[in-house]
């Protein structure tokens, strides 16, 4: 039996151990399952609140093909939304980007990642996968694919031939895979808000002001993410819907280019801009994947589409040994995703440069050039098309 609990009662045994249940962990799960590989996925968080966790939306290229090659698309098919405008504001009036006609053509899906997470729940248990919700692990040891974890009915032990960390940014995993983490906090926080509202504009909208920046981005029909500047460790219970709503108006110059559609702001989180990124991401039995892996900026929408990317490249690395007795794809792990992952940073990194410039006049006329270069030179669109949808 696989998962199975030992002769002592307390030891659960599988062949892939992953800890957490965000989307990196849900896709490997999936993957694995879906080709007879036993998995057991221990999650410190209830259903109901991994079900309802609001953060991604954009997902990429990449990230449908693989949800839909590997029979995880169906919602995506179903509910998602195409989208590839993207407009920029500020006080040189407003342009927009069409970049599913530049670059490689390519566009994102909006899915919010709260209904990802659901498909992909309901999808791993119906393959036979088990989860431990209101499971918190507690510690990990790589060289035995072991990890001791407390639930509802006390300390637990798991072990696994392998074990895979999608434990998220501030999980337990991470701190098992020894060596040097490169970390950057760019210096600029978001206050994230989601509203019950329909989108303002059809297209995901950067606006650029000297009170600070301001985004618009779709989620589903009735609710809208914005995003708006704050001064970093700002407390987001100091923001009121009125002083987003105000603050929204002005940044989004709505006097100039119409109104936006209100409605009662229901999440307000402030998110500090930060990255990490480590030398590698496996050790001994243990292989990191998603935010527990390396850390992203939201800036370009890159986290969750990184974290599908890598469970694809492990699954596929697993399967390859398990199956055919190659452990070539494993031992490049870290080697095959972390080009991907440093592309990725740069672009991000580039996007917070042209969001927010730093508060002196030489910045500022910079930032100004870059934006005039993205409108005018087809070269400079094209590049940011390519990187804006791809990893
Ligand atoms: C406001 C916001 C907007 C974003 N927008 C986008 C976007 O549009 N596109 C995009 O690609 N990315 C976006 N991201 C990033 C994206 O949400 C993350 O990169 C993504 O969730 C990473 O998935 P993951 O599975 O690696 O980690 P997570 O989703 O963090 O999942 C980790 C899981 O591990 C569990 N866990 C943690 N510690 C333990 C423990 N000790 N024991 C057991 N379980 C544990 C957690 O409960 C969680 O369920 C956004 C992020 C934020 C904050």
């Amino acid at each position: 039996m696989d998962p199975q609990r030992g002769p002592e009662g307390v030891v659960d045994h599988t062949t892939v151990l992953i800890a957490g249940a965000g989307p990196a962990g849900l896709v490997l799960g999936n993957l694995l399952q879906a080709q007879g590989i036993g998995t057991l996925i221990v999650e410190r968080a209830s259903r109901e609140q991994v079900q309802t966790r609001a953060r991604a939306g954009f997902l990429g290229p990449n990230s449908a093909r693989v949800l839909v090659e590997h029979g995880l698309g169906a919602g995506l098919l179903h509910k998602g939304r195409s989208h590839g405008v993207c407009a920029f504001r500020g006080e040189d009036g407003e342009f927009e980007l069409d970049y599913s006609r530049l670059g490689q053509g390519e566009v994102h899906t909006v899915y919010p990642q709260q209904d990802l997470v659901t498909d992909l729940v309901a999808e791993y248990l119906d393959r036979g996968g088990e989860i431990r919700f209101g499971a918190t692990v507690t510690d990990v040891d790589s060289g035995t694919a072991t990890i001791r974890y407390r639930g509802e009915q006390g300390d637990s032990v798991a072990t696994g031939r392998f074990l895979a960390g999608c434990d998220g940014s501030n999980g337990v995993t991470r701190r098992a895979v020894p060596g040097p983490r490169l970390t950057q906090d760019h210096g600029v926080s978001w206050l994230a808000v989601l509203a019950e509202a329909p989108q303002s504009m059809a297209a995901v909208t950067y606006a650029i002001h000297d009170d600070g920046f301001a985004g618009h981005m779709a989620r589903s029909p009735e609710v809208t993410r914005y995003y708006l500047q704050v001064p970093p460790g700002d407390d987001p219970e100091t923001w009121t819907d009125d002083r987003i709503w105000a603050a929204l108006r002005t940044r989004m110059r709505v006097d100039e280019f119409g109104q936006l559609k209100e409605g009662p702001i229901t999440e307000r989180r402030v998110v500090r801009l930060r990255s990490e990124v480590s030398d590698r991401i496996q050790h001994d039995r243990l292989f990191l994947v998603g935010d527990a892996a390396s850390l992203i900026s939201p800036s370009a929408a890159k986290g969750a589409n990184l974290a599908i990317m890598e469970a694809e490249v492990l699954a596929s690395a697993l399967i390859s040994l398990l199956h055919n007795d190659d452990e070539r794809p494993l031992a490049a792990y870290s080697r095959t995703c972390l080009p991907r992952v440093w592309r990725a940073q740069e672009f991000s990194r580039w996007m917070i440069d042209l969001l927010h410039a730093p508060d002196d006049d030489f910045h500022r006329a910079l930032r100004r050039a870059r934006l005039h270069s993205l409108r005018d030179c087809r070269a400079h669109q094209n590049f940011f098309a390519e990187h804006y949808v791809g990893i």
